[in-house]
């Protein structure tokens, strides 16, 4: 399911192999070396502070040369514009977002931040200024203070517990008995999906980053963890340009602009009411979504794969 993101598990976990790295004396740069797909183009430069525009143009790509994942896909968002993804299974989407990243480049065209090809940014001033929570976050076998830190080295004590409140963490981590010196482990554990979650929204909170990318973050949750978890994500994307990948289409309607993805295109794209009255996939979709959470609490898988 989540093929796409492998590659940013990766990453995920280098940030706290660099972290520790750092501290250790290493350097960096030599764990960095095994991201294979992309690397500094010649000439890159630090990025600025993002805005956070974001504007994908004739962004064609495949895997593999021979079968092409996205089409030709345009568009462009607003800094702080929440943008929701949704389609069925292997439509594209994780893809689109680890294109962002630069976890692959596009076969064709060019995405632009703040008017620029990402590829003249060094990257790790991009991908610095992104921030992912996705299903089932990776969490480090260290305490939950580093855990936390490792979103942005350096941070202090405060800045960790202001991230830790944001997230709705602090209150059940000053419940444990190490408080922020509890290691977690890195599966599972003594903490909850939705603690887990929290932990990880902790850690991009404290990046301040002017992009988030959200993968079915509440997925497998259950309804109270769930809640937690969503009003802190309320809190993290904030006027930060949001892209979210969500099966539910319940959670998506406030959002300002939501992309209908089929086979590697935008098929639709406009507001809720706006999908809702082109009476088109999205529309159809969203019926069917309705009357299947109302006879099947697994109704939303099985209309997605049909
Ligand atoms: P889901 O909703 O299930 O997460 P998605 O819309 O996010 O799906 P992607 O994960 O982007 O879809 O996958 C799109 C297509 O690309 C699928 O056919 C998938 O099998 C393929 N794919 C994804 N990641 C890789 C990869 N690393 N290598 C090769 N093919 C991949």
């Amino acid at each position: 399911l989540k093929t796409a993101f492998d590659p940013m598990r990766q990453i995920s976990k280098q940030i706290g192999q660099i972290a520790k790295a750092i501290a250790s004396g290493e350097r960096a740069i030599d764990i960095l070396d095994y991201e294979p797909h992309v690397r500094d183009f010649p000439g890159a430069t630090k990025a600025h502070p993002f805005y956070g525009s974001v504007s994908f143009q004739d962004v064609s790509f495949g895997y593999d040369p021979n079968r092409q994942i996205l089409k030709q896909v345009n568009f462009a968002v607003e800094p702080g514009q929440q943008i929701a993804l949704v389609g069925p299974s292997g439509s594209g989407k994780s893809t689109l977002a680890s294109l962002l990243l630069r976890l692959y480049d596009p076969t064709d065209g060019g995405i632009l931040i703040d008017g620029r090809d990402i590829r003249s940014y060094k990257l790790d001033s991009l991908r610095q200024q992104i921030s992912v929570v996705m299903q089932d976050s990776v969490l480090f076998a260290v305490s939950i203070r580093e855990n936390i830190t490792y979103g942005r080295l350096g941070a202090t004590d405060a800045e960790v517990e202001h991230a830790a409140r944001l997230a709705n963490a602090h209150d059940f981590i000053m419940d444990l008995p190490q408080g922020y010196d509890t290691v977690v482990s890195e599966r599972g554990g003594t903490l909850s999906g939705g603690q887990r979650q929290r932990i990880a929204i902790a850690r991009a909170a404290i990046r301040h980053s002017p992009i988030v990318i959200l993968d079915e973050p509440t997925t497998g949750l259950d309804g109270a963890s769930e809640h937690a978890v969503n009003e802190a994500l309320n809190r993290l994307t904030q006027g930060s340009t949001t892209f979210l990948i969500s099966h539910n289409l319940r959670a998506v309607e406030r959002f300002d602009l939501i992309f209908y993805i089929e086979k590697g295109e935008i098929l639709e794209r406009g507001t809720h009411p706006e999908l809702m009255a082109q009476a088109g996939r999205y529309a159809q979709l969203y019926r069917l979504q309705n009357d299947a959470n109302n006879l099947d609490p697994q109704g939303i898988e099985h209309v997605l794969e049909a």
